[in-house]
């Protein structure tokens, strides 16, 4: 690793734009200000059909070491636990090479369940310690970074700024692959690399992945510094409709819940103590009555990790989306409730595991399940859109103008004091043509005289 301080490592991660590239975009600069025992890489990528920190494992090692060794000076951890999956051998002894000279490091294989790659679950199997409700790892001693943010860490030190991000798109494709591709592309282009193998219209796209993506209504709409997988399927397929939110808020008006528990019984986050029992939610909205506050409040500990619906329901009903709107609902109330874990972690916890293969197979997509290997750049297009607000926290606040020309790496946004969020740079040398919605359009060719 080059020689930096750590100071030096917090302001080339800020200045670089680096966020949480496996979430919501937590900006980096932030999480590493803090101090902790334990750094946990989070290389668990539990969604199917996704492949992002497997293939820049496999091809990108030394980048995502270097950014390791960079993310443990700045947190000041004794150890640093890098989880992959158990079932990648071939990964496994790659790295274990490298851990030899790093006495600090320590490979964790994983099992292949869904969701280890949620921070609660994945701190529980790395360290044995359970994060509080609507805590964050830090609360244990640990801190969590996903493979790419690490990757992108290393990039920052080089003064790379972050312009382009990896994206699995697998599903009905002729050629499923892993790009890197220029923030700001429209996903059709990304999706076009691809090879779509339906017919035009008859088919949709999942962001995120299966369980917990969304559907794509606009494909015009950009890929950003948190887009991961976009996953190409039948317009019909029960993975596109359940994730719709139309379908499932219909359903749920439609149908009856049974008061099965199997919702609550397979919830990951119940399962590991906190107080959300999802079939108890769904009881008090079934009754049509007014939701017991109390009950209202744990929704706010849901994960959205949509065991629940994808997998647990057999009625195709989704306590997820009813957490969902509850947590809308509740809005700024969201910090009333205190909530504790029970005392010991629930029995059900190992039995109620869901097997990423038998995940898979449950959600119809073993014939779309298929390796994708890493493919090198997309060429950029000619325009990109590129949104202020690509991370949790305020916009970062525009710096050009229209006219404006820009090259990669041009600062296009960046945070006003004090405020939480993290910069934004051009991905490519265009002129700036319409800023509006908290966008930046840049096109190359510019504005017609
Ligand atoms: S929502 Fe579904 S899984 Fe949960 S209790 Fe009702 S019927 Fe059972
Ligand atoms: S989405 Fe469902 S299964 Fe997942 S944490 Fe929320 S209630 Fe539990």
């Amino acid at each position: 690793m080059r020689e930096m301080d750590r100071e030096a490592i917090l302001a080339a991660v800020e200045a670089a734009g680096v966020v949480g590239a496996g979430g919501a975009g937590f900006p980096t600069h932030v999480k590493l200000k803090t101090a902790c025992d334990v750094l946990i890489v989070n290389g668990a990528e539990c969604e199917p059909l996704l492949h992002v920190d497997k293939e820049l494992l496999h091809h990108r090692l030394p980048v995502v070491l270097e950014g390791i060794a960079a993310a443990r000076e700045a947190v000041e951890a004794k150890r640093v636990y890098l989880a992959v999956k158990g079932k990648y051998d071939a990964l496994l002894r790659k790295i274990k090479r490298h851990v030899a000279s790093r006495p600090w490091l320590e490979l964790v294989p994983l099992p292949d369940i869904y969701p280890i790659g949620d921070e609660h679950i994945l701190v529980y199997e790395v360290l044995g310690r359970r994060v509080p409700p609507r805590g964050i790892p830090l609360q244990v001693g640990a801190v969590v970074l996903n493979v790419e943010t690490l990757y992108n860490i290393a990039k920052a030190l080089d003064r790379e700024y972050v312009t382009y991000t990896y994206v699995t798109v697998n599903g009905a494709v002729a050629q499923p692959g892993t790009w890197s591709v220029p923030i700001g592309t429209p996903i059709e282009e990304v999706v076009a690399a691809a090879q779509p193998l339906l017919e035009p219209g008859s088919w949709a796209v999942v962001s995120g992945g299966p369980m917990m993506g969304e559907v794509v209504d606009d494909l015009s709409q950009p890929a950003t510094k948190t887009t991961k997988g976009l996953i190409v399927l039948p317009r019909d397929h029960v993975v596109v409709t359940r994730l719709s939110a139309e379908q499932a808020l219909l359903r749920w008006a439609y149908s009856v819940c049974c008061q099965c528990t199997m919702c609550t019984d397979l919830c990951p986050r119940h399962l590991l103590g906190h107080p959300l029992w999802p079939h108890r939610l769904m009881r008090t909205l079934a009754a049509g009555g007014p939701v017991d506050p109390e009950i209202a409040q744990g929704a706010l500990l849901c994960s959205e990790c949509g065991v629940c619906d994808q997998y647990a329901c057999f009625m195709g009903l989704s306590p997820r989306r009813v957490n969902q709107m509850l947590k809308v609902k509740l809005g700024s109330n969201q910090g009333a409730a205190e909530f504790s874990l029970s005392e010991e972690i629930r029995p059900g916890y190992t039995y109620g595991q869901v097997p990423a293969e038998r995940l898979v197979v449950h959600l119809k997509l073993a014939e779309w399940n298929q390796p994708a290997p890493l493919k090198g750049t997309l060429p950029a297009g000619t325009r990109v859109t590129i949104p202020l607000k690509q991370h949790v926290g305020a916009p970062a606040q525009c710096h050009v103008e229209v006219g404006d020309e820009v090259e990669p790496g041009t600062l296009l946004a960046s945070m006003a004091e004090g405020k939480l969020g993290a910069p934004v740079h051009s991905s490519i040398a265009g002129t700036v043509t319409t800023i509006a919605d908290g966008k930046v359009v840049i096109e190359r060719g510019g504005i017609d005289e």
